[in-house]
């Protein structure tokens, strides 16, 4: 019989391959985003917790350094197939605890476990370099070596994908693991603990301390102070990367950081509409909005800006909104109050500055963390949506003239991880990417995730990058030796 998603629900967390129980009534609930139901509990630890997982970590981590390349990955691929194969049951359990549509958390499990198998294979290539020599009696090796113990936060909006994106390129690199999850989605992060346990991962090499919002700065500061934590990976807000950014300094600790991103999807003249469109509401509406690499400010060129927008409000409208676990539905419920709010507050801002509202505007009837799906035309860069991350199911429409115009409002934010544009003339195609300041573009393309080409940031959305080969050299060190007297 297949397992169901209840068989992965831990309330422990898992340190030094222990299924640890709460301290006292230290715990917290997990609640369903579609209904309010809670859905578990586990325990809300704190820094005590957070120093006895680092210390499994240290002492797990010579052995599993030690090990061969190929002997990681072994485990890691166990790791990967046992992912692949409870995807239903781990792609329900997300859905119940996080809110997007079953369709795309499925998808998510099957991108999360990409990441395991694709750093098992990267960790049998972490090569090295020999360099000609300055003498002529000595040769001159360079060797990468695990970087050490990893601290890693991950946010709510990919609970599975955004934790092996940092676990695997650690793992596979000899490095041993302290994880914290976000406190709204810690069950997807301890539903891969179980399989972890299955594959064979040696105790404390991966560990993972669940906390509350009112628990994660304790926990933070002690991952980011530690010494014997040597680096941080974190993905979530500008505001507290740039926390532990700051912490991380006490102890000089190598930090990556994918952070807040504020993604302008310009339409040029040129495109192909029914393409950009269909673009624009896949990189627009997954997750309800709350990616990181969402389009939020879309830039239509006049020539093309009523029949985009036409078009667009045409599908927007058309959208299912409802619980994740039904189907056909494709817009789930947001996250919680603070996210509701927040859109709630760019749509009037919009509209009190002169947007347009063209379609939805409303919470949605389906319960009270649900935002109908909205179109805003006539924006300016003004308003909040502008410059902010809405994180929600909500296109604001600016139009622009000229391409230096739309260059030059695309680039007017501090962040800068994704950007799309939709063109067909090629000139205009090199011209615009390469004025683009992002981390990354898309040309004609919605969707820039995968497992093979590096994720990450320029100016405040963060720096280190995730997924490729690069993944793997944020988690090695550089070591040069000399070999002399030869
Ligand atoms: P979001 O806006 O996506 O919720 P946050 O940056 O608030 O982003 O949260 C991302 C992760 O950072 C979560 O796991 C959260 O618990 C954690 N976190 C929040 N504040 C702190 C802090 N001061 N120190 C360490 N981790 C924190």
């Amino acid at each position: 019989m297949s397992a169901s998603y209840a068989d992965f629900i831990r309330d422990r967390a898992f340190i030094n391959g222990q299924w640890s129980p709460a301290h006292s009534d230290r715990i917290f609930a997990v609640t369903n985003p579609a209904t309010g139901a809670v859905i578990g509990t586990v325990p809300d630890m704190g820094a005590d917790e957070t120093v006895a997982a680092i210390a499994a970590a240290k002492d797990a981590m010579p052995a599993w350094r030690k090990r061969t390349a190929k002997d990681r990955a072994n485990i890691m691929r166990a790791w990967f197939n046992l992912i692949v194969e409870h995807a239903d049951a781990l792609a329900a359990l997300l859905t119940a605890e996080q809110g997007k549509p079953l369709a795309e958390a499925r998808g998510e499990i099957i991108y999360g476990a990409s990441f395991v198998e694709w750093f098992a294979e990267e960790g049998k290539r972490i090569y090295g370099d020999t360099i000609p020599s300055h003498k002529t009696d000595a040769r001159i090796m360079v060797t990468k070596e695990p970087i050490g113990v990893v601290g890693a936060i991950t946010p709510w909006n990919f609970p599975c994908a955004m934790i092996t994106r940092k676990i695997a390129p650690a793992l596979a690199a000899g490095c041993t693991v302290v994880l914290k999850p976000a406190e709204d989605t810690p069950l997807s992060a301890l539903a891969l603990a179980v399989l972890a346990e299955a594959a064979g991962f040696p105790p404390g090499v991966i560990n993972i301390v669940t906390g509350s919002y009112a628990s994660a700065p304790a926990i933070g500061e002690v991952l980011t102070t530690h010494p014997d934590v040597r680096k941080i990976s974190f993905t979530g807000s500008t505001e507290v990367g740039k926390i532990l950014m700051r912490q991380s300094s006490s102890t000089v600790k190598r930090v990556s950081l994918e952070l807040g991103g504020n993604a302008p999807f310009i339409v040029f003249d040129s495109a192909n509409i029914d393409r950009a469109v269909d673009g624009a509401m896949a990189c627009k509406f997954r997750n309800a909005g709350q990616t990181c690499v969402c389009a939020n400010r879309i830039y239509v060129q006049d020539g093309v800006y009523d029949e985009f927008a036409k078009k667009l409000t045409a599908k927007v409208a058309a959208l299912s909104v409802g619980s994740g676990d039904k189907d056909g539905v494709q817009i789930g419920p947001l996250i919680n109050e603070d996210g509701i709010e927040k859109v709630k507050t760019h749509v009037a801002d919009a509209v009190a500055r002169g947007a347009k509202l063209v379609c939805g505007g409303n919470t949605h009837d389906a319960g009270p963390l649900f935002f109908e799906p909205t179109v805003l035309t006539n924006m300016t860069p003004d308003m909040l949506l502008n410059n902010e991350e809405t994180f929600g199911p909500v296109a604001g429409l600016f139009r622009f003239t000229d391409e230096a115009d739309a260059i030059a409002l695309a680039n007017d934010t501090r962040f800068g991880l994704a950007s799309y544009f939709y063109t067909n003339d090629l000139a205009q195609a090199f011209r615009v990417a390469e004025s683009l300041e992002y981390g990354m573009v898309a040309i004609n393309e919605p969707i820039l995730s995968t497992e093979v080409a590096p994720f990450g940031g320029v100016k405040e959305s963060g720096m280190g990058r995730e997924g490729s080969h690069y993944g793997v050299e944020d988690f090695v060190t550089v070591k040069y030796t000399l070999v002399g007297g030869l």
